[in-house]
């Protein structure tokens, strides 16, 4: 293949950032005032959306279940995420990276939910991971939304 260089790409790779406290608090003073700012409603909405979305999809790549950034195909890793030599490849679209230059998307960004033991968790208890693992994003993006609602 030539043009194996176009496919090694991790552009396709976006993570949602932490949701802003500021926009928060203010649709609660609004909301305690009566108002419905639609506009506030559907930016914190959606922010708070995308990084579930995100933290539930960082999540699931530290265990071993990638979305092919080009196509949307899942891709599973051999290995355990700190295999550094592992490389995920699409089978669908020829998409390939090594997975420690995909890990470094997401790392430090507070984006996997869980504990050491998560990795575990994904394989042993695979049907009662979804509400597990809502609960956890919720936790990790909520902790201003609590204090503040109070
Ligand atoms: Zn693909």
């Amino acid at each position: 293949m030539s043009d194996a260089g176009s496919k090694a790409s991790l552009l396709g790779v976006h993570w949602a950032s932490r949701v802003n406290p500021i926009l928060i608090r203010r649709l609660y003073q609004t909301d305690a005032r009566g108002i419905v700012d639609e506009e506030l409603i559907d930016a914190v909405g959606f922010a708070l959306y995308a990084r579930c979305e995100s933290i539930l999809q960082a999540t699931e790549a530290h265990a071993g279940h990638i979305i092919c950034p080009e196509c949307g195909t899942l891709v599973k890793r051999d290995g355990g995420p700190w295999l550094k030599d592992a490389i995920l490849e699409c089978a669908q679209c020829g998409w390939q990276v090594p997975w420690e230059e995909y890990f470094k998307t997401y790392q430090h960004k507070h984006l996997v939910g869980g504990s050491p033991s998560h990795s575990t968790l994904s394989t042993s208890t695979a049907s009662s991971m979804p509400a597990r693992r809502k609960r956890k994003c919720w936790q990790s993006i909520g902790s201003s939304t609590r204090t503040i609602g109070s």
